[in-house]
């Protein structure tokens, strides 16, 4: 597929969209004006991907809205070299933006389809995360610690396991509520028993299914 003009001149669109929206990190909007979101859609759908918007990717499930991606990955304050867990790879396009951000990324997905589609799709365009295919709602013990975690289905409740496996001074930006729409929370590790919590806004995800999301 090819990156034309036109879709430049789209995401130079959808960038201003975000500022408006209320993004301000200027990495942030960099690598979202760099990235071929039409890559990730099928033909019938390419028109609409520099739409502000989710969009279905197959098993029932979705590439998350641009602002969506934005917002959480401006909560997650990434520094480069920081080792990250994103839960719920679904298309990949996350997963870019985190590694762009330079993140040392750690990637899983529970619909197989999807891991294999994207585990063979993002080092055609260069992205090589490490990528796992499971249940990630108990985090990824065996890789833990984490500097940072995101998750990207909406759950029940904050799993325990994912904030043992934050190194002290780490967040976990997960959305929680119930399954049509869900707070973002900002779960920061203060000290070894301690965290602090943060609540901004509602958004609608999909739920985070497994053992410590819906059932
Ligand atoms: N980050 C994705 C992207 O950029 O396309 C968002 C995909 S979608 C909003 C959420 C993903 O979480 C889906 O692919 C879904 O299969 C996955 N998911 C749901 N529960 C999960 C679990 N327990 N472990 C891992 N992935 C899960």
């Amino acid at each position: 597929m090819e990156d034309s003009y036109r879709h430049k001149g789209m995401r130079r669109q959808l960038v201003k969209v975000l500022q408006k929206k209320g993004i301000t990190d200027q990495r942030i909007l960099e690598i979202i004006g760099k990235i071929p979101r039409h890559f990730f859609f099928e033909n019938a759908l390419v028109e609409h991907a520099y739409e502000d918007k989710a969009f279905p990717i197959g098993a029932g499930q979705t590439i998350s809205q641009p602002y969506t991606v934005a917002f959480q990955t401006e909560l997650l304050q990434i520094k480069p070299g920081e080792k990250v867990l994103e839960i719920g790879t679904g298309s990949g396009y996350q997963a870019m933006v985190l590694v762009d951000m330079g993140a040392d990324l750690y990637t899983i997905e529970y619909q197989k389809v999807l891991y294999e589609r994207t585990k063979s799709f993002l080092p055609k365009l260069g992205y090589q995360p490490n990528f796992f295919f499971g249940d990630g709602s108990k985090g990824l013990s065996r890789f833990a610690p984490f500097d940072k975690i995101i998750v990207t289905a909406g759950a029940p409740t904050v799993p325990d396991a994912l904030i043992d496996q934050l190194n002290i001074g780490g967040c976990l930006v997960i959305p929680v509520g119930n399954q049509k729409t869900q707070q973002m929370l900002r779960v920061t590790k203060t000290d070894k028993d301690k965290i602090r919590n943060e609540v901004f806004h509602d958004f609608k995800f999909v739920p985070l299914l497994g053992s410590d999301g819906w059932k």
